[in-house]
């Protein structure tokens, strides 16, 4: 999970990182208030989007008072960044930027071990930079059992070239940063810029952050930080329900089927059929192992609430749930569904107990239902049905 910038500069100040105050505002006038109750000489109105580059885009502005203040939350507000609508800006305390300078730490997969980076030439131009000058970004492999220890931290900042006088500071802050990347269960932290301001302070002026949603269990906390404006609400559903939901763009056909495996294959299938008829998944929906029949009705109900969605293709395969199971699931969840089902469901099972799954269905005849023997016959069925 991505988080914002705001959210960022809160996570490093509950860690020591240096960070100026910081008023998150949604209208032009609630940016004015946030300025006047922080009354500083200057102000910095920041597009709060999960993209970078905004300075670049105007997305960042400088004001010295609070009318300039609404005055630039007014323009920032509602603009559009690399196709992320801005709702909110964030009014931070201005600092008078001596120099800007870089670091990040993030995972490294296919290193298996962490990678932090910094730079003395910090600022706008860093992707540039990597690219036009490669050893102006220190890369320092960190072993994961050994993490940035203060030793660690001080060759950083040795690699990447920073004077004597400030290498201490700066090491001190990366020290900070890593507390953050740990105990938060990050996979990224990254500041750009790090600033030393005019009287020597370093501070972190914009921050970059992703955690780690596996850990999500260790983080009660981290459930607020979701940001549910911009959610889709039928994904939000299903993950309320602890369902694994996926809305695709351009497709008619849902799909609900039980594994990772044969629902990707299912989304193959769909596809390939309904290339003839120009339509193709809409979206799907893992229902996992031992789906009861609430399961189902859950997810036939987030399925059955996409709009785009003009047929389903439910495709289980009965193991350990054995297809009778999940035939009784199907009727029930049909029941509990009532009028709510509205759009004609193409069933296909096999696997454990399939006899007796397909003699529920047709003993029930519910008249939305078609079953079908094969996969492919069943994606074809509910293609045309889409079409
Ligand atoms: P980004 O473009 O999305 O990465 O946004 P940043 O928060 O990094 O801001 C972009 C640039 O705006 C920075 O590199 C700074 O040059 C400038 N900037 C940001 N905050 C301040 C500030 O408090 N004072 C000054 N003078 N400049 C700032
Ligand atoms: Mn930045």
């Amino acid at each position: 999970m991505d988080l914002f910038e705001y959210q960022a500069r809160d996570l490093f100040a509950k860690h020591g990182v240096p960070v100026l105050a910081g008023i998150v505002a949604t209208t032009p006038q609630e940016a004015r208030e946030a300025a006047e109750s922080m009354g500083s000489a200057l102000f910095v109105v920041k597009a709060q989007v999960k993209t970078g580059g905004r300075g670049k885009v105007g997305g960042v502005k400088l004001a010295r008072t609070p009318e300039e203040v609404e005055q630039a939350a007014s323009q920032i507000l509602g603009m559009d960044i690399k196709g992320h609508t801005v709702r909110r800006v964030m009014i931070a305390e201005g600092a008078d930027i001596a120099e800007e300078y870089y670091f990040s730490v993030l995972l490294d997969r296919s290193e298996r071990r962490y990678l932090a980076m910094c730079s003395v030439e910090g600022g706008m131009e860093i992707e540039q930079l990597a690219v036009e000058r490669p050893e102006a970004l220190a890369r320092i492999p960190v072993d994961p059992d050994e993490g940035i220890d203060e030793a660690m931290a001080r060759r950083i900042v040795d690699e990447a070239g920073f004077p004597e006088a400030d290498a201490d500071a700066v090491a001190a802050v990366i020290l900070k940063l890593w507390d953050v990347y740990v105990k938060e269960d990050a996979t990224l932290v990254e500041v750009n810029p790090l600033v030393k301001t005019v009287d020597g302070t370093i501070l972190a002026l914009d921050g970059k952050v992703s955690l780690d949603e596996n850990a999500a269990f260790r983080h009660p906390d981290h459930d607020e930080l979701e940001d549910r404006d911009t959610e889709n609400p039928l994904e939000a559903k299903a993950k309320e329900k602890g369902l694994n939901y996926v809305k695709l763009d351009g497709g008619q056909v849902g799909i609900i089927g039980n594994g990772a495996g044969l629902v990707m294959s299912t989304l193959d299938v769909v596809a390939y059929a309904g290339e003839q008829y120009g339509v193709g998944p809409a979206n799907f929906l893992d229902i996992g192992g031992g789906a009861s029949a609430q399961v189902m009705a859950d997810g036939l109900d987030v399925i059955l609430g996409d709009p785009d969605v003009r047929s389903v293709f439910v495709n289980v395969f009965g193991g350990i749930t054995a297809c009778d199971e999940v035939a009784n699931g199907i009727v029930k969840a049909l029941e509990i569904l009532g009028d709510a089902a509205t759009k004609p469901l193409v069933v296909r099972l096999d696997g454990n107990n399939v006899e007796e799954g397909r003699r529920i269905l047709e003993e029930a005849a519910h008249p939305l239902v078609t079953i079908m023997d094969t996969m492919d016959g069943a994606a074809a069925r509910a293609a045309e049905i889409a079409a």
